[in-house]
């Protein structure tokens, strides 16, 4: 990260995705050849419940590591997946894959492994796809309840088509599945939608809680979102907890659950697996 003398703006350089992000045609063509060369893995982050400590569920996210060994952010691959319509089989794949992962876990704690998953899911895949058929063949796949799943969405799932999301939110949720408000305070502004929809769970967005020990402002953001929530009856995650400080102030401040790189930076599934184990014993 550098400050540009011109502009005086924070500017990123990453010279090595250079020749990736040159063109949205040759980052397109490059993730389409990815997903078939199986080059993607899920990376599993620990969400845990603030009043014991325990492990509550995990976070499925996305991976990409080249050919040529390069870890490119799903920050940067997600929203051209989008565009391009990638964000199908992509999500399809994250989907499965993550059930795949809970099954192994389950087998391996002979039973329920105590864990739900979380997959997050595009608004621009609830548009295009039919999501509840592809969760539903997912479930019989890997001989898994619904129960066992939280679905990420974000506000924008609201914005284009919020009679379809509804409907598609509506079955999810009769085959078990909770839904997260991902990213929460971020996005659309009329909060009208959270008295209609059958949303479980607030996920803070990371943006209020990076830096609110330092910040009034934030904290009364954060204090007013855990109220809304308490008054509707909805559950919240308070995301990028990277410290004990912000943890104490988070549990004093109400907030059932935490996520975050104080607990664990995403890892792979065998070391979630063992982390599980750990903390959960
Ligand atoms: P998200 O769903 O809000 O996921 C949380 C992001 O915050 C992850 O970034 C995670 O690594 C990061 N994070 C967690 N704790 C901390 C912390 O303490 N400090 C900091 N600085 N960061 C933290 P990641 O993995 O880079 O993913 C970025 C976004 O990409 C996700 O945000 C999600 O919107 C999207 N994404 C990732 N995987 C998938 C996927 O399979 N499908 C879809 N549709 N979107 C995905
Ligand atoms: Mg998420
Ligand atoms: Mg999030
Ligand atoms: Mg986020």
């Amino acid at each position: 990260v550098k400050r540009s003398k011109r502009t005086g703006q924070t500017e990123v350089y990453r010279p090595h995705l250079f020749d990736i992000v040159r063109s949205q045609f040759s980052i397109e063509t490059q993730l389409r050849h990815a997903l078939e060369a199986r080059q993607l893995h899920l990376a599993f982050q620990p969400i845990c419940d603030l009043s014991n400590g325990r492990i509550s569920s995990f976070e499925a996210l996305a991976r990409w590591r080249t050919a040529e060994g390069e870890n490119i952010s799903p920050v940067d691959f997600i929203p051209v997946a989008e565009e391009s319509g990638l964000i199908v089989p992509l999500g399809r794949w994250a989907m499965d894959e993550a059930a795949r992962t809970l099954s192994d876990w389950d087998r391996m704690a002979g039973g329920d492994c105590g864990a739900r998953m979380a997959v997050n899911l595009s608004a621009v895949q609830l548009q295009r796809d039919n999501v509840e058929a592809m969760f539903a063949e997912v479930l019989a796949q890997h001989q898994l309840s619904g129960h066992r799943f939280t679905i990420e969405l974000t506000e924008s799932a609201f914005v284009v088509d919020p009679d379809r999301t509804l409907r598609t939110m509506l079955a999810l949720k009769e085959m078990g599945a909770q839904i997260a408000m991902d990213d929460f305070g971020t996005g659309y502004s009329n909060l009208a939608y959270l008295q209609k929809l059958p949303i479980d769970k607030l996920k803070i967005d990371r943006s209020f809680i990076t830096g609110m020990l330092a910040d009034r402002d934030k904290v009364a953001i954060v204090r007013a979102i855990l109220s809304l929530a308490q008054a509707l009856g909805l559950r919240t995650t308070a995301e990028g907890i990277e410290t004990q400080e912000l943890e104490h102030t988070l549990v004093a401040l109400g907030c059932a659950f935490g996520q975050g790189y104080f607990y664990s930076r995403p890892i792979d599934a065998d070391a979630a697996y063992a982390l599980l184990l750990a903390r959960n014993a």
